[in-house]
């Protein structure tokens, strides 16, 4: 069964606004925000404004249109800040084994220098 969702994790602060972060982006369906400790020079983290574990619980349950408003922000982030045409990498982390930190999806949006194969 999916990991009952915890609405203490950090990133649900971050939506609440209880702990600051620096917003990037905001549709009606997701919130970017720069990565707190960056691993490239650009490291930007969307979440869906919706209450989902992760990759998983969020493909399983999520409506369409918050899919839809989800994926659309990240290119249109990528987009905004330019990204394109230099390239960017997309990762989202599911699980243990994935080492998934913090229980609420985001995708990471990592830039600003050749990435090399894999982030490790
Ligand atoms: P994960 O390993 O779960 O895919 O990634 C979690 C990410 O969240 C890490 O890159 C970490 O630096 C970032 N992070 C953890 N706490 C905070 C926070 O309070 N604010 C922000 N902006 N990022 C955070």
């Amino acid at each position: 069964p999916t990991q009952s969702y915890d609405d203490q994790n950090i990133f649900a602060k971050i939506l609440r606004g209880e702990i600051p972060s620096r917003t990037v982006f905001e549709n009606e369906h997701a919130l970017a925000f720069h990565d707190i400790a960056p691993q490239a020079p650009y490291h930007v983290l969307v979440i869906p404004k919706g209450a989902y574990v992760s990759w998983d619980d969020f493909s399983a349950r999520a409506e369409d249109a918050e899919i839809a408003g989800f994926v659309r922000a990240v290119g249109e982030v990528a987009r905004a800040a330019g990204l394109v045409e230099p390239g960017y990498r997309l990762l989202a982390n599911v699980g243990h084994d994935g080492h998934q930190e913090v229980p609420h999806l985001h995708v990471h949006i990592f830039a600003g220098r050749a990435l090399g194969p894999m982030l490790a």
